[in-house]
């Protein structure tokens, strides 16, 4: 269910394994490579560049049934779609990503619908991002992330980082107060990539407002509502530009299921964090943003999960008792400290670094990174890992 990063790389995956009979249910006719939205918000790419037809990523062999899933039934082993179609699994795989709950601010979807506002999180939207950016002289701009887990962690942050360098060439960043409000204590959950980071909001002279989040916004007077949840405090915040990132949790319909933790406001598939699989179903799996395992969310991770994924899936119906591969986390987040620089953040489950690129010190923003984050991962991505070869 769902033919993003996760599915159509798990499906290409299987088809390689020698699994002969694997449908894949997707609405979309076409596919986004989302990590370039944050440099078209930036204005270091074209949107087009990020969007694809579903029938040139997915592997040929694997047959598209046209659909939304709107329900499983565990039990018969049966999905649901909204066209009213059944369809029966021996195994199921759970990826339809993750939600964007817009009206969970009062405010946020008439904001991004007016002028001022802009969020990198949709496809429609990042270009808008970068005309705010490019138009921008003076006043203030706000950067806000929301708690609760989302799809790149990184990404709230990196549109700041590219905004103040396009501001500092051009001379005006002395005359524009930058605001960026994080829900968490520090810049980053692993203290090295925070450090950097704490570096690279000074360069800026950046604003920074820990343990704070977008509670409500004004769009037409302009005023953003921040709540400090460490003070108790409000503080309603006057904007010229405001780039948001929605809050963000499962899809409705996978919450209605039986599939979500009955403990989980968000509603993820509960899965096993390392074998993958679902902790009552053993014939479900899920990974990428709509599954429970508590690893950042992104891209980086579902290149590791899927090959769990598959081997499990596989053992599984060659009949293994044991479920032969384990996940161990890792995730990575490429951070765009500037035009020109990345930070190529990479931990695990125990939030330690693990840099996959042996000789050289990934701990600190670097340029050659940023050809990597530019061109070298979205070529990766089309490449190699939608086809199941990394
Ligand atoms: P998605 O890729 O979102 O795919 C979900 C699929 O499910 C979609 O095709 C959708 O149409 C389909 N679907 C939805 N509903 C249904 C339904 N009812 N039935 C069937 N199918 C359905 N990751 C990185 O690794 N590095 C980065 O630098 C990075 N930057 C990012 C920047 C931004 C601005 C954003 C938005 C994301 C970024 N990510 C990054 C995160 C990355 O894009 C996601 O983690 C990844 O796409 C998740 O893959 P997925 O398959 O779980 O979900």
């Amino acid at each position: 269910m769902g033919g993003g990063s996760a599915g159509v790389s798990v499906a290409a995956r299987l088809l390689r394994a020698g699994v002969r009979d694997i449908g894949l249910v997707e609405p979309s006719a076409t596919h986004y490579y989302q990590p370039l939205w944050t440099l078209v918000g930036g204005g270091r790419a074209g949107i087009a560049a990020s969007a694809r037809p579903q029938s040139s990523v997915l592997a040929r062999g694997v047959s598209w049934i046209r659909g939304r899933a709107e329900s499983v039934n565990p039990d018969e082993r049966t999905v649901g779609t909204a066209e009213g179609k059944t369809i029966g699994y021996d195994r199921l795989v759970v990826c339809p990503g993750i939600q964007l709950d817009w009206h969970r601010v009062p405010g946020m979807a008439e904001a991004i619908a007016a002028p001022h506002t802009s969020s990198n999180y949709r496809y429609d939207l990042a270009p808008k991002t970068w005309e705010l950016i490019r138009s921008m002289r003076s006043g203030t701009a706000v950067f806000t992330m929301p708690s609760g887990p989302i799809k790149c962690g990184g990404a709230p942050q990196k549109i700041a980082y590219l905004a103040a360098d396009h501001w500092r060439e051009r001379g005006v960043l002395k005359d524009i107060r930058m605001v960026l409000v994080l829900p968490t204590p520090g810049m980053f959950g692993v203290p090295v990539f925070a450090e950097e980071l704490e570096r690279v909001v000074a360069r800026y002279g950046i604003e920074v407002r820990h343990n704070s989040e977008l509670v409500k916004v004004d769009p037409d007077g302009r005023r953003a509502v921040i709540v400090d949840h460490a003070s108790g405090g409000r503080d309603s915040v006057g904007f010229d530009m405001m780039h948001v990132v929605p809050p963000q949790s499962a899809p409705d319909w996978l919450k209605a299921t039986p599939l979500a933790g009955p403990d989980d406001p968000g509603g993820y598939a509960e899965i096993d964090k390392h074998t993958m699989r679902h902790v009552r179903y053993p014939e479900v799996f899920a990974l990428g943003d709509a599954g429970s395992s508590p690893n950042s969310k992104t891209g980086a991770a579902i290149r590791k999960q899927a090959p769990v994924v598959t081997e499990n899936v596989v053992a599984g119906l060659r009949g293994a008792e044991r479920l032969p591969a384990s996940y161990n986390g890792y995730s990575s987040c490429p951070i765009t400290t500037s035009r020109r620089h990345m930070l190529l953040a990479e931990f695990d489950y125990t939030l330690e670094p693990c840099p996959s690129i042996p000789m050289i010190n990934t701990v600190r923003e670097r340029r050659d990174m940023w050809y990597l984050k530019r061109y070298g991962l979205p070529f990766l991505y089309w490449n190699l890992m939608l086809r199941g070869r990394v």
